[in-house]
C-alpha cells in the first residue's frame, strides 16, 4: 500500500496504522514535536536553552529542530552541552558524532566529564565498587548537567527523552512505589521556582524510539552502527525496556497507552505532592539543590571517597 497522502513507497506504518512515505513521515515527526513544544510552552521569549547531547539519535534529533525552529522564531537560543562519563568504547564513539554535528552546524557545544569534575572516569569506579554503574551515572550526570547549565546562564535544560524512555520512567516508578516522583516528570519538568534549579524540557516527549531512529536515519545523523552503552543491560531501565518493547510486540499501542493516560493523570500527582515536591533546599555540602540536607551526588562522592579518592571540584 501506497503513502496515506501520495503515492510513494512507505517507509514508516504509524501505530494508527498510518503508513508514509520518506517526506511525509519527515513532515509528521517535525510537525508533532513542534506541536509539544507549543501545547506546553516548552520555549518562551529569550529563553538560553542548553541541549543535553550524547552524540545520539535523540540528542542530535533534538539539537537540529530546536536548530531548525530557531532559525524561524529568533526569540530564543540554543547551545549543545555533553557530558563525558569516562565508558571505553561507548561515549568516545558518540563524542566524535557530537563533535562533527556541531562543527557541521555550526553550534557552541560545551564537554565536561567525569575526570575532570570528580578525578575519576566512570570506567575506573566501577572497576572498585560494587554499586551499579548506572546508578552512579546517572546521579552524576544529572548533577553535572544542572549545575553546568546554570554557570552558562541557561533558563532550560533540553533533553532527548523520547516516549520510549519515559514510559520506561512511568512504569520504574510505579514498580518501585515512587509515585511521588512520577509527580515531578512530564514534557516540562523543575518548574519549581527555584532558581538554582534549571527547569528541563523534553521535545521528543510523545516521539516513539522507532520514530526517533528512523528521523535520525532518513536525515543521516547516525551511522548504521548501532552503539549501546556497555552497562545498560546490567540496569533495571534496561530489564523494563525488555519488558515493554515484548509487551508492545505483542499488543502495540502500550507505550502510548502509558504516556497518556499519565499525563491525565499528571495534574493530580502535581497537585498532590505539590507541598513535599516543592521543599528545595541547598545541599550543606556544595551548595546545589535537593530535596534532603546532602545532594544525591555529594551523598555517592561520601560512599565511594575511600578507595577512590573522588571528590566534587567546587
Ligand atoms: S546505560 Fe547506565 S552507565 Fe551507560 S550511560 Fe546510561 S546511565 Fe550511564
Ligand atoms: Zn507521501
Ligand atoms: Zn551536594
Amino acid at each position: 500500500m501506497a503513502c496515506q497522502f501520495c503515492e510513494k513507497k512507505p517507509v514508516i506504518t504509524l501505530i494508527s496504522g498510518r503508513k508514509l512515505c520518506r517526506n511525509d513521515f519527515i513532515k509528521y515527526f517535525e510537525k508533532k514535536v513542534f506541536k509539544t513544544i507549543f501545547k506546553y510552552k516548552l520555549i518562551e521569549d529569550n529563553d538560553r536553552i542548553a541541549v543535553g547531547v550524547s552524540g545520539g539519535k535523540d540528542s542530535l534529533t533534538l539539537l537540529h529542530l530546536l536548530n531548525k525552529l530557531n532559525s524561524r522564531i529568533k526569540n530564543f537560543e540554543t547551545f549543545a552541552i555533553l557530558i563525558d562519563e569516562g565508558i571505553k568504547g561507548y561515549r568516545d564513539k558518540t563524542i566524535v558524532n557530537a563533535k562533527k554535528f556541531c562543527k557541521e552546524h555550526n553550534i557552541q557545544l560545551k564537554i565536561y566529564s567525569y575526570k575532570e569534575e570528580f578525578g575519576k572516569t566512570l570506567d575506573q569506579l566501577t572497576k572498585t565498587t560494587d554499586i551499579i554503574p548506572c546508578a552512579m551515572c546517572g546521579v552524576f550526570r544529572r548533577y553535572l548537567l544542572n549545575k553546568k547549565s546554570r554557570e552558562l546562564k541557561s533558563t532550560k535544560l533540553a533533553t532527548g527523552h523520547n516516549l520510549d524512555d519515559e514510559a520506561q520512567a512511568v512504569l520504574m516508578n510505579q514498580f518501585r512505589n515512587n509515585v511521588q516522583l512520577n509527580a515531578r516528570m512530564g514534557p516540562i519538568t523543575g518548574v519549581i521556582r527555584n532558581k538554582a534549579f534549571i527547569p528541563r524540557i523534553k521535545p521528543l516527549y510523545f516521539m516513539a524510539e522507532k520514530e526517533v531512529m528512523l528521523y535520525a536515519y532518513l536525515k543521516g545523523f547516525t551511522s548504521s552502527e548501532f552503539i549501546e552503552c556497555p552497562h545498560a543491560k546490567f540496569s533495571f531501565r534496561g530489564e523494563i525496556r525488555d519488558l515493554l518493547n515484548e509487551f508492545e510486540n505483542k499488543h502495540p499501542g502500550t507505550k502510548y497507552s502509558i504516556i497518556n493516560s499519565y499525563i491525565e493523570v499528571l495534574p493530580l500527582l502535581k497537585d498532590k505532592y505539590k507541598f513535599t515536591n516543592s521543599r528545595i533546599k541547598e545541599c550543606l555540602k556544595c551548595g546545589e539543590p535537593c530535596s534532603g540536607t546532602v545532594c544525591k551526588a555529594c551523598e555517592l562522592v561520601e560512599k565511594l571517597i575511600k578507595k577512590n579518592k573522588i571528590t566534587i571540584k567546587n
